[in-house]
């Protein structure tokens, strides 16, 4: 006869110094002793993550195998730690940010100066988004990522009966978890109970490929969890009903597209004017995240071919879409 063995699932709560407030990692016992997530680097996190896993009589190199969700400082910070004694596994795109790759971090760099310009923010801006994500990413010590890991493989090993999922959206490397038999789902940040996650820009990761339009992957990798039944977040507590949580996500995002396209109105405005019209106070502390938010609903009003974009002066301009009366 076989027996059904499931893991246990222990959360542990890590301290990080940005406004999100305590990360959750996860130790799943099994098979495997396998962690999710570290927490950034700091000294209060290191210690917080120890004494997690020494509540499980458990230490860092008791550890098999690191799963990291993205590539966020504080999920990846502390994954060095285990460097020696763990597998530390990942989506194939968070390799260079958890080796502080210098080449990638200059393409990142050199394509939102472009692209920022290019969409009307000033230098000023660009330069302060530039240095709040350098000293954000001073969090992160460097690791090599021993282990790709595709939804297309699916499965994981030391992790019989789960698979991956790819969740682009809020981060490009973002990977979730799911247990086939009963749905759970260890979501990083791709669903919070308390929050909305911000579908975050970022570059192309190879010369050929375009912008991602990151809101629009979001939405269809929210699709993609419709099935879970139990969600383990990044942040905040436990999510039970989260088919109901996706859907009012999902409508939110609509009714703020919504609430864009009416502010255009009849003008044309940059994706920065639009921004600042929209967030004239958030905007000045959180740039990039307010920015990504205008973007990302401009791109999913631009799906819907409810505006349109035209050059001007080198700047790109949206506008609504008047569709032809026939
Ligand atoms: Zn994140």
């Amino acid at each position: 006869m076989n027996t059904i063995k499931t893991e246990t699932i222990h959360p542990i709560k890590i301290p990080t110094p940005f406004l999100v407030g305590t990360v959750n990692a996860y130790l799943i016992k099994g098979e495997q002793n396998i962690l999710v997530d570290t927490g950034p680097a700091t000294v209060e996190a290191e210690e917080a993550l120890r004494s997690g896993l020494a509540e499980a009589e458990l230490k860092i190199h008791d550890i098999d195998q690191l799963i990291l969700t993205h590539h966020h400082p504080d999920h990846v910070g502390l994954a060095y730690l285990f460097s020696g004694s763990a597998v530390i596994s990942g989506h194939k795109k968070l390799r260079p940010w958890l080796s502080k790759d210098e080449a990638h971090y200059k393409n990142v760099y050199q394509f939102f100066e472009a692209f920022y310009q290019e969409n009307g923010m000033e230098e000023t801006f660009i330069q302060q988004i530039k240095k709040q994500h350098q000293s954000y990413m001073t969090y992160v010590k460097p690791a090599e990522l021993h282990k790709e890991v595709s939804e297309e493989e699916g499965t994981i090993q030391g992790l019989t009966g789960w698979k991956v999922l790819e969740t682009p959206g809020h981060a490009q490397t973002h990977i979730s978890l799911i247990r086939k038999e009963d749905g759970v789902l260890i979501a990083g940040d791709h669903i919070i109970s308390h929050i909305s996650s911000n579908a975050i820009l970022e570059a192309p990761y190879s010369p050929v490929e375009k912008r991602p339009e990151t809101l629009l992957q979001y939405r269809d990798s929210l699709k993609k969890c419709l099935q879970a039944s139990i969600v383990y977040s990044g942040h905040g507590k436990r999510i039970s009903a989260p088919k109901e949580l996706i859907i009012k996500r999902l409508e939110s995002q609509l009714s703020k597209a919504e609430m864009f396209y009416e502010k255009i109105g009849t003008e044309s405005f940059t994706v920065m004017d639009l921004c600042r019209k929209v967030y004239p106070e958030i905007f000045m502390k959180q740039p990039d995240l307010t920015f990504s938010e205008t973007q990302g609903h401009l791109d999913l009003l631009q799906q819907e071919e409810r505006v349109k974009k035209h050059w001007k002066d080198g700047k790109l301009y949206y506008s609504q879409h008047q569709p032809v009366k026939q």
